[in-house]
């Protein structure tokens, strides 16, 4: 996920026009601005790239899943069914709304399993929230068939996925919302930033009002704006929106070179039958950002991850030890260790995580390594790196 490699004179270009003018602001402002309207613009353009009716830029991708969310109208007590391997940003968003965040198991897509899903559903459930983890996505299909029959809404974390595909469509567009994060280590960058899609008119005005204090943006003076209902302030700066703009310009480029590389490397290590792949649902096509593999045990995984490191191959990653997007790492939210109370509806409805059996996720993510894909390598670091990392899995075998 390599935005921050090809950092240039185009991020630089974009981002001194903001400064030129010194109009730092996405709203207001407009005889000192000389025209730059840097969020607006990118808003516009992804749009178009995603084909999607409408976007919202915030400050960062778990700001993007506060903001949908409540804009679903989504707030005390309603519970999200989120899965155990993610990133913290999906309980995050969800408890700052007084939310409930309720885990349920993954599959070998990686992501949300259906079957834990139904069985998951309350009275209360008001939202799915599959996050297409590492570069591919969950089963939208028979998520949203779910969705549908218990009336439910679809919210896709897709900040891990720009560039994917389902059914012909972009990943994040397929729900009735989709997040996206802009932040150092994603795809492309903003520095920090996030947005969300929708085709859906009323989420998108929700989510322009709610991200900035509940102003209606009609009009062109803030002070006398009214406010339909209370926001808060999740809105991104001109100067990150510049950066954004620019990253925007190169996302085919780098999506290109994900793919390449990727292959490389997934030729390499197919030639091992031992290593099976991670399972992309019919219909889909991944980013490339992350080549996903499986070992037939825990035991040999930690030991091939081992092997992979002592061979000084960098950024592959065991989540099941060794990181904080797997629910063994989250002792915090196990524990709820928060600063202030907590919403009464959130202590009553939360599962006991320290006592819920996750052991179909164990068995998953136990075996699972993640290489990230870079695309500053050339060619020769690509095959280099193919060859150690077959190596050393062999060596374990
Ligand atoms: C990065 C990320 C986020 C949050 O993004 P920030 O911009 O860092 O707040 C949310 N979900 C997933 C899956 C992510 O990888």
């Amino acid at each position: 996920m390599p935005g921050f490699e090809i950092f240039g004179a185009e991020e630089r270009k974009q981002v001194n026009e903001v400064l030129e003018t010194g109009i730092l602001m996405r709203y207001g402002f407009d005889g000192l601005r000389n025209n730059h309207w840097k969020a607006k613009e990118f808003e516009t353009t992804f749009a178009k790239r995603m084909d999607v009716a409408y976007c919202q830029l915030v400050s960062s991708g778990t700001a993007a899943l506060t903001v949908a969310l409540a804009s679903a109208g989504i707030g005390a007590g309603d519970e999200v069914i989120m899965p155990t391997f993610t990133f913290v940003a999906s309980f995050e968003s969800i408890l700052a709304l007084g939310a409930v965040p309720i885990l349920v198991d993954i599959d070998d897509t990686l992501t949300l399993d259906p079957l834990a899903v139904e069985a998951a559903i309350t009275p209360k459930t008001k939202c799915i929230m599959p996050v297409h983890m590492c570069g591919s996505m969950a089963d939208l299909r028979t998520l949203k068939a779910i969705c549908d029959k218990h009336r439910l809404i679809l919210l896709e974390d897709a900040c891990q996925a720009l560039g994917a595909t389902y059914e012909g469509k972009h990943v994040g567009t397929y729900g009735d919302l989709g997040c996206f994060s802009f932040d150092y280590v994603k795809t492309i960058t903003c520095g920090e930033g996030g947005a969300i899609v929708t085709n859906d008119e009323k989420y998108a005005l929700n989510a322009d009002k709610y991200q900035d204090h509940g102003h209606d943006h009609i009009g062109k003076d803030r002070g006398a704006e009214t406010h339909p209902f209370l926001g808060y302030n999740f809105r991104i700066s001109e100067l990150n929106a510049a950066v954004g703009l620019a990253q925007l310009e190169k996302l085919d480029g780098i999506l290109k070179i994900q793919k390449q590389n990727y292959l490389l490397i997934r030729e390499a290590l197919e030639s091992i039958k031992e290593v099976t792949f991670r399972k992309v649902p019919v219909g889909g096509e991944e980013n490339y950002s992350f080549l996903n593999f499986f070992l037939p045990t825990q035991e040999l995984t930690a030991r091939a991850h081992k092997a992979i490191l002592e061979a000084a191959v960098d950024a592959c990653f065991y989540w099941y030890t060794n990181n904080w997007h797997y629910i063994n790492g989250w002792e915090h939210l196990r524990n709820l260790k928060t600063l202030g109370n907590l919403p009464l509806e959130v202590k009553n409805q939360m599962q006991d995580l320290n006592n819920t059996d996750f052991s179909k996720s164990d068995a998953v993510i136990g075996r699972t390594i993640s290489a990230l894909i870079k695309i500053g390598w050339t060619d020769k670091q690509v095959q280099e790196r193919a060859e150690a990392m077959k190596n050393a899995i062999a060596s374990v075998l």
